[in-house]
């Protein structure tokens, strides 16, 4: 059901159709060469979803972390968990992305960069990153307030629909259903 993203396109596909919680993650990843566990877990789970096969999952966490770890601690401490979270390890159950309820109620801790942008980040930083989005001062106002109201997920199918300039009826419940409509527009 899923179309497969390579490692190749994945940095154009996270600016293009991830929604606000994965591109933060995303971003981190790439700047620090770390996630904490919470982090790890909400963007690798997603990225299975997206169809990141588990070669290419490796390949993508390897790339960061030796950055900052050696690539032996690499193996020993995370690479199990990759391949844990693709159900190759323990009692291979394989694991499911994580829904927006799920996220919305997680709670990050100092340093974490997991959650939901619309609910943990302050109203500075949110408006910072809506405004990298491209939302406009209107449509920023609108998402604002519905995050007032903590409706959470109205707030990003609102931003949904001001990126894409198109009504989302069903409204956002899940991070891979985001993906997923919005790779529908653009392609
Ligand atoms: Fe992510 Fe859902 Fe929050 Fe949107 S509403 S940022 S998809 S957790």
């Amino acid at each position: 059901e899923y179309a497969e993203i390579s490692l190749k396109d994945i940095d154009q596909v996270a600016k293009s159709s991830f929604p606000l919680c994965m591109r933060h993650l995303f971003e981190k990843v790439r700047e620090d060469h770390h996630l904490k566990h919470g982090g790890r877990m909400q963007l690798g789970l997603f990225l299975k979803g997206v169809g990141l096969k588990l070669d290419d999952a490796l390949a993508f966490w390897r790339a960061e972390f030796t950055k900052k770890v050696g690539s032996e601690r690499f193996d020993k401490e995370y690479a199990y968990s990759i391949r844990h979270n693709y159900g190759k390890e323990g009692k291979r159950t394989d694991y499911t992305p994580y829904a927006c309820q799920k996220i919305i109620l997680s709670a990050p801790g100092a340093g974490d960069h997991h959650g939901c942008p619309y609910r943990h980040f302050s109203e500075d930083n949110l408006r910072a990153a809506l405004g990298r989005m491209g939302l406009s001062s209107r449509g920023m106002e609108g998402v604002m307030d519905q995050v007032r109201n903590k409706h959470y997920q109205l707030a990003c199918t609102m931003t949904f629909e001001a990126v894409y300039g198109t009504s989302c009826d069903a409204g956002i419940n899940h991070p891979n259903q985001y993906f997923e409509e919005s790779q529908k527009i653009l392609k």
